[in-house]
């Protein structure tokens, strides 16, 4: 990609520039471009979740991996910069901001590369793959994938997210029962280090550097390309609602669909919790899949409660397949479940569409304005041991009019995940559930303000401590050392290591404010431990 050499220290006034003493006097020698005029810093002070704020002192739009190792190499060249990969900036809570540093806007390298290899490199551990950057939009991925009758396996319920951004987290979605998280589909990465070096790395080869990014929070090296398993696409998806009143019940169900072999089972398995009324964001209405259809709540027990619960679930098949036989096949599949008669929807999508969703949802949020609001999201891994709890105390106690927004929870299967990643999971028990309160804020005075909401997160977390569940934060977000050694429990020994391996003067991800920049190379190492943690 040609990008004009010349261009590579770009500013709105060059008086500006040379009054910098941070970055201008940095060479970076880009092929890209360095940014640091507003309408680029700006931008990359804001995330999703509109809750901080950090602005960066330039934004790096890369035009591929020698100018992300060029920019981590020059932040290790001063005493404080630090560097945060940018990918859609979809985050909650400011984790892919740089107070005064560079954030690199990984979506400027992420067209630059895309591979389908089509039925080689089963060795690999799949038939199919695609090499994409890291910068690549899911929905980017998929479209390209489409074009070759193949499509990626696992899946978060969002699409315009990036490939590196769902990485070093784990990226979940209902296919994640079966084929695990993102990062368990995933069979190599190209990597800067935050020393600066571009690595390739899998199982076999700097296997250790392969497993610390995967679900790293980006504490480790930023991710330049990945190589995806694909399989077939089907045409079609039945997409599928029911009912319950009974939480027991639901959760039979739902975990002995996520154990089932396939071929006995969904291809895709998510639920929900809704409240028991005909509010129009928390309530009945958000059930049905399709304009006409209605949900009848005299077909629940005059004994249901307030809180109410869905099995959302979709069997993949072909444009081929006669309608019967789908109809045969979810028949026999739906027979074995304690849903309330009468209360199940059913629609047949196109594949894509059904992968894109949550983007129709986006298109209306933005019309309202709801998609540009605060969105004091909270994501918990919480085990199968204590869901029960769980929802009493949480579904039915706090939550019991509801988030404003979906309250996503179903289960998955720790099989699915590997250990050696960073990915932080509970303590116990095979099956654990992901719960997403997913909150929209109205503008104020007309629903309870963003902080209100955060300080309710707070509330459940702190009735989760005193009732002793076995939960961990998903797309965590702490500010002290203690909350994070608590986080990653025993596996923080192993993150720290990691770290002072990977990156040791601390230049990456400085928004997760789990490490804070050393001046001091390799200190972190030879003190045993990060001197300047947060
Ligand atoms: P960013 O927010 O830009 O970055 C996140 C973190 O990753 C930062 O620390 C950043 O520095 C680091 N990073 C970014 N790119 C790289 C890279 N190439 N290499 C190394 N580090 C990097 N998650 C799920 O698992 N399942 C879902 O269904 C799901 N749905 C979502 C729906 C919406 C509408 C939103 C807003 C989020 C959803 N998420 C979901 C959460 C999402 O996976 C994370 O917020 C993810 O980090 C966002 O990706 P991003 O590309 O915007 O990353």
């Amino acid at each position: 990609m040609m990008i004009a050499y010349a261009e590579r220290f770009v500013h709105e006034s060059d008086a500006e520039a040379r009054q910098d003493d941070g970055v201008s006097g940095l060479d970076l020698q880009l092929q890209g471009i360095l940014d640091w005029s507003p309408a680029a810093t700006a931008p990359a002070a804001r995330d999703f979740g509109g809750l901080r704020s950090a602005k960066p002192r330039a934004v790096v739009r890369p035009s591929g991996a020698d100018d992300v190792a060029r920019s981590v190499r020059a932040a290790l060249r001063s005493p404080s910069l630090t560097v945060a990969a940018r990918g859609n900036g979809h985050s909650i809570n400011g984790q892919a901001m740089s107070d005064g540093g560079l954030v690199v806007d990984m979506r400027a390298a992420g067209a630059g590369h895309f591979q389908v290899v089509v039925g080689a490199g089963a060795g690999a551990g799949g038939a199919h793959y695609a090499v994409v950057a890291g910068g690549a939009l899911w929905d980017d991925v998929l479209e390209r994938c489409l074009s070759y009758g193949l499509a990626p396996r696992s899946y978060t319920d969002y699409l315009g997210l990036t490939v590196g951004g769902t990485l070093s987290n784990a990226g979940v979605s209902g296919q994640a029962f079966r084929h695990g998280p993102q990062t368990s589909n995933v069979t190599e990465l190209e990597v800067v280090t935050g020393q600066g070096e571009t690595l390739t790395c899998s199982r076999s080869d700097n296997s250790e550097l392969f497993f610390a990014v995967l679900g790293g929070l980006g504490q480790f090296g930023i991710i330049t390309k990945a190589k995806i398993l694909l399989q077939p696409a089907p045409d079609m998806v039945r997409w599928i609602r029911v009912v319950y009143a009974d939480f027991g019940e639901f959760t039979r169900d739902a975990e002995s669909l996520v154990t089932r072999p396939d071929g006995d089972t969904f291809d895709y398995i998510e639920g929900f919790a809704f409240v028991n009324s005909d509010d129009p964001v928390n309530g009945w209405p958000t059930v049905p899949l399709e304009p006409d259809q209605r949900f009848d709540p005299s077909r629940l027990s005059p004994d249901a409660g307030s809180v109410l619960y869905c099995l959302e679930l979709g069997l993949h098949h072909q444009r081929s397949n006669p309608p019967s036989d789908v109809d045969s096949v979810v028949g026999k599949l739906l027979g074995r479940l304690g849903f309330v008669e009468g209360l199940e929807f059913r629609r047949d999508v196109g594949y894509a569409d059904f992968l894109l969703r949550v983007q129709n949802a986006e298109r209306d949020a933005k019309a309202t304005g709801l998609w540009d609001a605060p969105h004091p999201w909270l994501n918990l891994f919480v085990s199968r041991n204590d869901i029960a709890e769980f929802d009493r105390v949480v579904f039915k106690g706090i939550l019991k009019d509801g988030v404003g927004g979906p309250m996503l929870v179903y289960p998955m299967v720790r099989s699915r995940w590997d250990k050696r990643t960073s990915v932080v999971l509970p303590e116990s028990g095979e099956i654990f559930y992901l719960i997403a309160l997913l909150r929209y804020t109205l503008p104020y005075p007309e629903g309870p303000s963003a902080k209100q909401l955060v300080s309710q997160n707070h509330e459940i977390l702190k009735t989760c401590k005193e009732n002793r569940i076995d939960y961990k934060l998903y797309l965590p977000y702490y500010q002290s050392q203690e909350e994070w050694k608590w986080h990653f429990g025993k596996q923080w020994g192993r993150f720290v290591e990691r770290k002072a391996r990977f990156d040791p003067m601390a230049v990456l991800a400085p928004g997760q404010k789990i490490f804070s920049r050393s001046s001091v190379p390799g200190k972190m190492a030879s003190d045993g431990g990060p001197a300047g943690l947060h």
